[in-house]
């Protein structure tokens, strides 16, 4: 399994191999192909950065359409840093761009064919789980607390227990986020992971000279993921780190708020 950035209709696309040919249209966006303009030029996905609502939904017009998923029925996250998975159904199709949220999720799964899940991130860590044995996906944010919180492991398991899913069964796509090179923090965070994670956090830690630390969020969401029951085979890290290509992705450590944010969008294929 690799990842491979896709254009669209203008729109840079990086999805996982092992997804949209075995039932399961996915993808991670980039800043690229959307009408937003200023510092939101120009696919910004988040309703909620400041944006003519005409300008998001137009961008997700185009989204859905390049990567084929049901536009009126995406279910956006509403995220806060925990570890809530939301069991979806067709219940909340349009939830968070045609009609209000009524949750909070960082995580969320459902085994509907025909209802996108989407998540967002602008240097947070972005997974995608696919089951095509049980058919039933999953989508969740992890930032730094989430991360901590193993919210990617707290998403395979209630996959498993809601859906029956296997965890052998399941590949997972962790997508372009910030990476281990630009991820500089306080003590605060590697202190988090090794009270969760104990001695097993150390490889994701880089001691720095300046007294600070480099983490690995990707790779402690991998490990996550492999603490559930995923093989490693089946787990794709994308490489792209946001802030080192602020031209291609949203990042919220070069910029601020001043950002649109990108989505990460699944959904089961109506018929296979
Ligand atoms: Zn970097």
């Amino acid at each position: 399994m690799e990842f491979h950035h896709h254009l669209v209709n203008g729109l840079d696309l990086l999805q996982a191999e092992g997804f949209t040919d075995a039932g399961a249209v996915h993808a991670f966006s980039t800043r690229k192909g959307g009408v937003s303009t200023g510092y939101l030029s120009s696919l910004n996905l988040g309703p909620s950065r400041g944006d003519d609502p005409e300008n998001v939904r137009e961008n997700y017009r185009r989204f859905a359409a390049a990567v084929g998923v049901v536009l009126e029925n995406v279910v956006l996250s509403h995220q806060v840093h925990q570890d809530n998975v939301r069991t979806c159904t067709m219940a909340d199709a349009g939830k968070g761009l045609f009609r209000p949220r009524d949750y909070d999720a960082d995580g969320l799964i459902t085994d509907v064919p025909g209802l996108p899940l989407v998540i967002f991130s602008a240097d947070c860590i972005p997974v995608l789980l696919y089951d095509p044995v049980r058919r039933a996906v999953g989508a969740c944010h992890a930032g730094w607390r989430g991360t901590a919180m193993g919210i990617a492991r707290k998403t395979v398991e209630r996959m498993c227990s809601v859906y029956g899913c296997s965890p052998d069964n399941l590949r997972c796509a962790i997508g372009p986020g910030i990476s281990r090179c630009c991820f500089e923090t306080n003590a605060d965070v590697p202190e988090e992971m090794r009270r969760v994670l104990g001695a097993e956090a150390e490889p994701f830690i880089d001691t720095l000279d300046n007294g600070k630390f480099k983490v690995d969020l990707k790779g402690i969401n991998g490990y996550w993921l492999e603490k559930a029951g995923v093989s490693a085979e089946k787990i794709v890290i994308s490489d792209d780190c946001t802030t080192c290509h602020p031209d291609i992705y949203w990042s919220h450590r070069i910029t601020g708020f001043d950002r649109g944010v990108q989505a990460a969008v699944i959904q089961l294929v109506e018929e296979l």
